[in-house]
């Protein structure tokens, strides 16, 4: 069965250093008419699962812990059934969400280096630390593309202004582990649209 990505947007709020902004995140589902993976768990479940549909949810795939990304993702994976997965840096973003007395976890940790496996595809896990200390890409060869979260956007890098960002260690992400791949990867982005990885080399100078 043929492999597709399915896209939608939710829209809500990122906050963090005690600011709250209204942003809209773009949802992403990799799958065939079996089973599937999400990308990231933005804002609302309900929206998230309309592009899920009646399919098997293997794995909900974290890019980084801002709460814009996961707010929503325990209660995905209650509605699915599936596990969370996410690099173990991201600990101290995770816990300013889901923190706390009753706080959850998610459930299994990513490494560099690491492949997730759906519909016959892999997924293969990027770590790219700079917006975030365990942030990462996925990188489908298969499919031509990379789900970058944060990391890069069309127009360039991802914000490195807050708390756990690091711009010289962003640059070098993107340098070292996303330039080398083919400039034709098109680049699945968390916000706005997607771009090339040619483009953005270009860019970057
Ligand atoms: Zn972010």
């Amino acid at each position: 069965m043929a492999v597709r990505i399915d896209h939608g947007t939710a829209s809500g709020t990122f906050s963090l250093d005690g600011e709250t902004h209204e942003v809209e995140n773009n949802l992403w589902v990799v799958g065939d008419d079996a089973e599937c993976v999400v990308v990231d768990a933005p804002h609302d479940v309900d929206a998230i699962l309309a592009l899920v549909g009646d399919r098997t949810v293997k794995a909900i795939l974290c890019t980084h812990a801002h709460d814009d990304h996961v707010r929503v993702a325990p209660a995905l994976r209650q509605r699915v059934t599936a596990p969370i997965l996410l690099h173990p840096d991201e600990r101290p973003l995770w816990e300013l969400t889901h923190g706390g007395d009753h706080g959850e976890l998610w459930d299994v940790d990513l490494a560099d280096g690491q492949s997730v496996v759906v519909a016959g595809t892999t997924l293969r896990v990027l770590h790219t630390p700079g917006h975030a200390p365990g942030a990462v890409c996925f990188h489908a060869e298969d499919l031509g593309c990379v789900f970058t979260g944060d990391t890069l956007f069309a127009g360039g890098p991802g914000a490195t202004g807050r708390s756990y960002s690091d711009r010289d260690e962003l640059v070098a992400s993107i340098r070292e582990r996303l330039l080398p791949l083919p400039a034709d990867t098109v680049v699945h982005t968390g916000h706005g649209p997607d771009t090339t990885l040619g483009a953005e080399r270009d860019q970057l100078g």
